[in-house]
């Protein structure tokens, strides 16, 4: 263990959020000790700003709510305080301890809760400990930095000042047992490495390719949460290459590893990367970022498949065909990432437009741009035209230019396509087809 004088380590309280130090200045004052730790002391030593503050304490989460008005206790797995200032929060943990002999403090009557699946997975991690045990229960040593609002010192309990200096990633204790307590552990090496600029070190680097498929067991609850931290954070395209060298990515998304190549050049690949790096430039450029429009645009060929392979085997029309493949292949990603149903609903909205772009006669043209998700779907359709050659490119920039035309010219470039009734008329006569074989 090391301590850092206010003078050797620079973390100066006007570095702090203000809803931080309120908390720590009220436990402390409680008589409870209470520092500030994890990602928000290993930023600002890294001279970064910090996302979040986190703060673990000795006082106990019923002991945490006795003295905030503002506080809920969340979690099972782990329980955790949220201290809440309006939209920003302040995560309270108590100090965790060791599961086999930790030393346990627990309010009256009520037990110390600590349980391990048969793959030595954590179901539940509510042992209380002392500040030692709690740094090494932490995932890595960077990560396990205390810093203090009394004395103001930074104390280092797994030399991880010397890791942020050499640029290294590096588990607390053994590996392999850290990994398996705790899969998602392999993500955040993956994600701090990225993030961070810094390297995973050879030993925790070494179990994760044999360990990666322990991630099966991970709720898809979780995951979906990982997965947004892990590409929706500005370095989505750099994490995806990284998860893929560890097989990790594979374990997230199955049903895109089935497209992998060799050389990554298919067109699941090329439109995972051009996603990805879209998405960065957006969060670079300070813009919004929609996981729906992401994880419509990585399931596309995929989904696209699919459909064909419906289509060729159930004689269903093309679009019955694309619509069962499109609820097919999000009931399956669902089950290893819990996409929830209102991001899932712009997913199917975004493909189902993509079929009824190509369909523009008559009133049709002008319904499609009151659809709600149009700029969603229009902006899907150019970056088809990217990978998809000739005809959905022109098919875009007419949209691009019916858009943005007045009235008069809209009308004059909806007759122009020309053909209107004729083809109009051949749809109903097209669906009676699978109708008639089901009769016969
Ligand atoms: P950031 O918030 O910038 O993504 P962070 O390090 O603060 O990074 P959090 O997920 O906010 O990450 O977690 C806060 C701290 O809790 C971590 O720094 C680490 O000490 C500890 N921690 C989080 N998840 C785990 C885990 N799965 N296993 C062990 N310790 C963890
Ligand atoms: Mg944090």
């Amino acid at each position: 263990m090391q301590v850092y004088q206010r003078e050797e380590h620079g973390i100066s309280r006007k570095d702090i959020s203000e809803n931080a130090l309120k908390v720590l200045y009220r436990l402390n004052k409680a008589g409870f000790d209470a520092y500030l730790v994890g990602g928000g002391v290993r930023d600002l030593l890294l001279d970064k700003e910090p996302k979040d503050f986190d703060i673990a304490t000795n006082a106990t989460p019923e002991e945490i709510k006795a003295l905030f008005r503002n506080c809920r206790l969340i979690g099972r797995r782990f329980r955790l305080a949220h201290i809440l200032f309006g939209r920003d929060v302040i995560e309270v943990a108590t100090f965790r301890g060791h599961h086999d002999a930790g030393t346990v403090k627990m309010p009256a009557g009520k037990q110390a809760i600590a349980s391990r699946n048969h793959e030595g997975m954590l179901l539940r991690d509510n042992v209380y400990g002392t500040i030692d045990e709690d740094a090494e229960r932490r995932d890595f040593s960077i990560n396990a930095l205390y810093y203090s609002i009394k004395d103001f010192t930074v104390t280092d309990y797994a030399n991880g000042v010397v890791d942020l200096q050499n640029r290294l990633i590096r588990l607390i204790g053994d590996p392999e047992t850290r990994y398996r307590e705790d899969p998602v552990r392999m993500l955040r090496a993956v994600r701090f490495a990225v993030k961070l600029d810094m390297q995973i070190e050879a030993n925790t680097a070494a179990p994760i390719l044999e360990l990666s498929t322990l991630l099966k067991d991970i709720p898809a609850a979780r995951l979906f949460e990982e997965s947004l931290k892990l590409l929706q954070a500005g370095k989505g395209l750099e994490t995806y290459k990284m998860l893929r060298e560890y097989n990790l990515f594979q374990q997230l998304f199955p049903i895109l590893a089935e497209h992998f190549t060799e050389d990554h050049s298919s067109q699941t690949e090329q439109m995972i990367e051009h996603i990805l790096a879209a998405t960065d430039d957006r969060i670079a450029e300070g813009k919004r970022v929609n996981p729906a429009f992401m994880f419509a645009a990585m399931l596309w060929y995929p989904m696209n498949v699919r459909a064909e392979e419906i289509a060729s085997t159930s004689g269903l029309s093309d679009y019955d065909a694309f619509m069962i493949a499109a609820n097919d292949i999000l009931d399956d990603q669902v089950k290893n990432i819990a996409i929830p149903r209102r991001l899932t609903t712009t997913v199917r909205d975004i493909w189902q437009q993509q079929h009824r772009f190509s369909r523009r006669f008559g009133k049709r043209a002008f319904a499609m741009l009151e659809h709600p998700k149009f700029r969603a779907a229009y902006d899907f359709l150019e970056m088809r035209g990217q990978f998809e050659g000739q005809d959905v490119a022109e098919l875009a920039t007419w949209w691009h230019k019916f858009q943005f035309a007045g009235r008069d010219e809209r009308n004059k470039m909806v007759q122009e396509l020309g053909g209107g009734h004729q083809r109009r008329r051949r749809r109903p006569q097209r669906r009676k087809k699978p109708q008639a074989k089901s009769a016969s």
